[in-house]
């Protein structure tokens, strides 16, 4: 047995695959048999010929033709003499081993390509990496696993899972995923919910410990996972999957109710969602907005800083797509643990506490300008909630605020309309806006808290480091007066406060905060309709009570199992 933490709910029951991550380490080799290696290329780029026509097809039929054509951009770069052409001479002339050459030819490309000022050339870029590397592994034999061509059901186990594999896997054949590493707040946690796929995550040594076809069952809410299990064990999962998709049923009663306590206590139950495609799992938990569109997506899956069009587009979408319904989009929240292919961070020694979101914006202030600009132009199609992350002190909001007053000014002197309802709000992830909230109430129209990073920086606990995240705790005392000063803070100023972080769709944690009077409750859209089921079965004056009560607690530990047996005896 393996325990890990459970990232995604649900009952995975199947076969592994196992998906192998490491960098491939490319060196130069002596006394090469150029023939030999001639052979090895030419093999190579052969079987990657079948493969890539093989997806191209896939993608044709299910997706359509012109989600197909990075394919064909593909096959157009294996077929091109000039590139493959170029890698044999480089054997021959230079007694290359067939892989060393493969590099140093796509790095030629690459940068002649990259630095051309054009956005068609700079994706032919992107298209030679990944063909390059798809022939480098066939070169040395290691095994390529196509995420968006799997041919049967699999469990994914890896040692954890990047942006890209996730967007371009076939859902429809993952039931689920097994990461060593990341937390219940660490990007693939996040993607899984997103994706309705069950999943644990920080399981250390899964990928050391599966193998191959190695039959599986896990729970993505205890975090347990079975290698190979008796018949037993896979009978009682078979029954607890049944009885997950039976509650997942019956939940669809609560589609279109109100998220109202039994003493008349209205909340908003939002969703959070990382690319307009997330729209899709809104509608169908019926959130009553979203409540945080993570924009940096649409900047990490691109090649270059996105345009002020392309942006202007996404975000059109959303507001369209919600129809009315309140869309929170916060601003270029970049640095950390996310990086960008196509802008040098420097080296830090603390890149959480350095570098990154608004304070890259109002450095880079072009770059803010840009995404604002678009942002103002959309707000005519919806209603929309700009929000800066990570604001640490006043000035940086009033700073902030500045330049959406100069976008605004300059969209005015170009003609170009834009909604005079936008709201401004920040997230509450720091410890010291936590701390001088009274103050930047007066500067804003809402609040959200970012518990993800609260929680981080007030324990000072790096959120993705395994060894340390049993100090990670939501139901740290010092997180819980932090956020009862937060919502205290913002109602004495009148404006509402809501909750971006994982903790706002917590079972064990909605109770307290609805106890201490969060307006607004955003979270991935999978938990929306239990959140809105337990809000409908508790009364607010008895959740108030429940909240004095976990405040006078001293541990951690004590609120937590007291939390765990309340909802255990609410089910
Ligand atoms: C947070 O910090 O709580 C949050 C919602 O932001 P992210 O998880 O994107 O850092
Ligand atoms: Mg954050």
């Amino acid at each position: 047995m393996l325990k890990g933490i459970g990232a995604s709910p649900g009952i995975a029951i199947g076969k592994a695959l196992v998906v192998e991550a490491d960098e491939i380490v490319i060196t130069k080799k002596d006394g090469i048999n150029i023939e030999n290696e001639l052979k090895k290329l030419s093999d190579a780029v052969e079987v990657s010929r079948s493969e890539i026509t093989k997806v191209k097809e896939k993608v044709r039929i299910e997706l359509g033709e012109e989600e197909s054509e990075i394919f064909a951009a593909h096959l157009l770069v294996l077929d091109d003499p000039e590139f493959i052409g170029e890698v044999e001479n480089k054997i021959k002339n230079e007694s290359l081993n067939a892989e060393y050459a493969l590099d140093e030819v796509t790095n030629m490309f690459v940068s002649i390509f990259e630095s051309m000022d054009n956005e068609y050339m700079k994706e032919r870029a992107a298209d030679i990496k990944d063909v390059s590397r798809r022939v480098v592994r066939h070169v040395l034999g290691i095994k390529v696993i196509d995420l968006s061509a799997l041919e049967d059901d699999v469990i994914l186990v890896a040692h954890d899972l990047t942006p890209s594999d996730t967007a371009t896997m076939d859902k429809k054949k993952v039931l689920g995923f097994l990461t060593d590493i990341g937390g219940k707040t660490s990007h693939t946690a996040i993607m899984s919910r997103t994706l309705e796929i069950s999943a644990i995550v920080g399981l250390s040594d899964a990928t050391s410990k599966i193998k191959d076809n190695d039959f599986i069952v896990f729970d993505g809410t205890t975090g347990e996972a079975f290698i190979n299990p008796d018949n037993d064990k896979i009978e009682e999962y078979k029954m607890k999957k049944e009885a997950y998709e039976e509650d997942k049923k019956s939940l669809e009663l609560l589609k279109g109710k109100k998220s109202i306590t039994l003493d008349g206590k209205q909340v908003e139950l939002a969703g959070n969602i990382g690319t307009p495609n997330d729209l899709e799992g809104l509608i169908k938990n019926d959130a009553e907005g979203v409540g945080l569109y993570r924009t940096e997506f649409l900047y990490m899956n691109s090649d270059s800083f996105p345009d002020e069009d392309m942006q202007f587009e996404a975000y059109k979408k959303v507001l369209e797509g919600m129809n009315n319904k309140p869309v929170v989009i916060r601003t270029l929240d970049i640095g950390g643990d996310k990086k960008l292919d196509y802008f040098e961070f420097e080296e830090e020694m603390n890149p959480f506490l350095g570098y990154r979101a608004i304070r890259m914006c109002l450095d880079r202030t072009d770059i803010f300008k840009t995404q604002l600009r678009a942002l103002y132009r959309a707000s005519i199609y919806g209603k929309l909630r700009i929000m800066f992350p990570m604001i640490s002190s006043n000035e940086e909001l009033l700073r902030a605020k500045e330049i959406c007053e100069e976008v605004k000014h300059e969209l005015k002197n170009e003609g170009i309309s834009y909604s005079d309802e936008v709201e401004i709000g920040m997230m509450i992830e720091v410890p010291a806006a936590a701390i001088i909230s009274d103050i930047l109430a007066k500067n804003v129209d809402f609040f959200s808290i970012g518990t993800n990073d609260l929680i981080q920086y007030t324990c000072a606990v790096d959120r993705m480091n395994q060894k340390i995240s049993y100090l990670y705790n939501q139901f740290n005392p010092s997180v819980l007066r932090l956020i009862k000063l937060v919502i205290d803070n913002a109602h004495a100023e009148g404006i509402w406060v809501g909750m971006c972080g994982e903790s706002a769709g917590d079972l064990n944690m909605i109770p307290i905060l609805l106890g201490l009077g969060l307006d607004e409750f955003s979270m991935s859209p999978i938990s929306i309709l239990r959140a809105r089921r337990l809000i409908n079965s508790v009364r607010e004056s008895d959740m108030k009570n429940l909240s004095e009560e976990i405040l006078k607690m001293t541990t951690a530990k004590d609120i937590e199992e007291y939390m765990t047996s309340f909802t255990e005896n609410n089910k």
